[in-house]
């Protein structure tokens, strides 16, 4: 299969193919035509295996598809919660490049950072939102986010994030999206917990193992 069988758009086939990427791998190829169609879906895969451009990719061609000219006034479309500040920064490095030939904008914030210029970046408006669960809450308490416009939601390394004990913020963080949207939960393994975290937020699941 190739990334063109995926249906992704010209300026994602661009970025993909300068990234040096010639075909999708197990992961992308089963994950992106599910996220394509609005499931949620749960998908158990370890790193390294692409997981990320097969949340990545599927966001960016939805947002593609109706984004709008003018930065200003940018509303976070689409919400990824990591669990650390090194896995949240690559998450966004990935972003950039493959939104490289779009329009569309992203940010990343985590904690045992500086505040401002996050806040900053922010002001800015992104469609894009890269996350820790702390500072996600932190920044949205003081009024600098808003998830009232989030569709997709993505939740990646969620056995990770349980084991940190970041289990209610997980919740609250998907209480404070809207209740009509699409969830990918990503997790290398998926023990009792994270199923059961995947009942309270998942609507009729996927299923997708690598
Ligand atoms: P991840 O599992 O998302 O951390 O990705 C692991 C590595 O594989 C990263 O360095 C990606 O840039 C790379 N990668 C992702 N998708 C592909 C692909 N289809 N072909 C080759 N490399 C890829």
């Amino acid at each position: 299969m190739s990334f063109k069988d995926l249906k992704l758009n010209r300026p994602i086939l661009r970025a993909i193919a300068e990234k040096g990427y010639d075909n999708p791998t197990l992961v992308q190829e089963k994950t992106i035509p599910l996220a394509l169609n609005r499931k949620d879906i749960i998908v158990s895969a370890q790193t390294g295996t692409g997981k990320t451009a097969a949340f990545a990719l599927p966001i960016i061609q939805q947002l593609y598809d109706k984004q709008t000219a003018s930065k200003k006034g940018k509303k976070i479309k689409a919400l990824v919660v990591s669990p650390t500040r090194e896995l949240a920064l690559q998450i966004a490095e990935n972003f950039e490049a493959y939104a490289t030939y779009t329009e569309l904008t992203s940010t990343v914030i985590f904690g045992g950072a500086s505040i401002e210029p996050q806040k900053e970046a922010l002001k800015q408006g992104v469609d894009i939102l890269i996350a820790t669960p702390g500072r996600l809450l932190d920044l949205h308490k003081q009024d600098d986010i808003n998830l009232d416009y989030v569709e997709t939601l993505v939740l990646d390394e969620a056995d990770l994030m349980l084991d940190m004990g970041f289990i209610d913020d997980v919740k609250k963080i998907e209480r404070l999206c809207p209740k009509t949207k699409q969830t990918l939960l990503f997790s290398a393994t998926i023990p009792y917990k994270v199923e059961q975290l995947a009942n309270t937020i998942l609507t009729s699941p996927q299923r997708i193992e690598v």
